[in-house]
């Protein structure tokens, strides 16, 4: 393996079982991956350590390190985000992100992957809530249990079969009369649908590489910005909903519009005509 094919990325809980085939198929890269820096410094998710910096910068950030730490001149962050989205309080999101960098050249990119949230978090009092819950979990989905207060000593993690469940409910109980929240345990290793996430993230990451400027051949030339006013089709006053989409090279600035496939808006979404 040639120094040319090695990308570092620094993981503590098994992505590379998602990332490294992905990109290993579509370009021959070799994922080299580094454990020697604990990313639960930079957040968790079990909130031990907030989570200061945004998702991209996170990302980004883990990626550099990844350089750092191998010697590669060429990294790969992963980072993921559960919380507010298009739908605000109405449909919890959540959001992978897989960045990229290029030390030598000074650039990235970052494939994304988006979608409802699938956490579950619930306080639970008796043996047999605790029962249904575990009833209604994924395949392979660990748990973390708690004593309502977050108490250090009895936050269990990773807990994955009904016999580890069931011991550290009763340690629960056991060490407070307060109720126990048992909630999905989403670092990546224990959360099969988060490594779902994560693999379509590096698809995407795929896609955008490939996506060459038209005018210098730059990668990562992706329509992300979005230019709203569609025109309604009863009135012709500009609505909120999508007109175009642009991509700009990162490197020469070159910029082409992508209008949406249908010219009007319905009036429904018109401000103008369904205030
Ligand atoms: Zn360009
Ligand atoms: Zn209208």
């Amino acid at each position: 393996m040639g120094q040319k094919q090695a990308v570092a990325l620094l993981t503590r809980h098994h992505k590379q079982q998602v990332i490294a085939p992905i990109l290993h198929t579509a370009f021959g890269w070799q994922v080299k991956t580094t454990e020697a820096f604990d990313t639960d410094r930079l957040g968790t998710f079990s909130g031990e350590v907030a989570r200061t910096k945004s998702v991209l910068d996170c990302a980004l950030e883990k990626a550099q390190l990844a350089c750092q730490l191998t010697g590669l001149r060429r990294g790969l962050g992963s980072e993921g985000s559960f919380g507010g989205g298009p739908y605000g309080d109405f449909l919890p999101w959540h959001q992978e992100l897989v960045t990229y960098v290029d030390l030598d050249n000074n650039w990235q990119v970052s494939g994304i992957a988006h979608g409802p949230s699938f956490h579950q978090q619930q306080s639970i009092n008796s043996i047999a809530q605790l029962q249904a819950f575990i009833a209604d979990l994924p395949h392979a989905q660990a748990l973390i249990v708690y004593p309502k207060s977050r108490p250090a000593a009895h936050l269990y993690k990773g807990l994955l079969g009904q016999h580890a469940i069931l011991d550290a409910f009763a340690a629960c109980q056991d060490c407070s009369a307060e109720p126990v929240i048992v909630e999905y345990d989403l670092r990546a290793m224990h959360c099969p649908q988060r490594l779902k996430r994560i693999a379509e993230a590096t698809d995407n990451l795929v896609a955008r590489l490939r996506c060459i400027c038209p005018e210098c051949q730059h990668p990562g030339f992706w329509p992300d910005r979005i230019v709203t006013g569609l025109p309604c089709e009863s009135c012709d006053m500009p609505t909120q909903d999508i007109a175009k989409r642009i991509a700009e090279c990162v490197k020469c600035h070159h910029q082409q519009a992508y209008p949406v496939d249908k010219p009007f808006a319905d009036p429904v979404h018109c401000p103008n005509c369904n205030p």
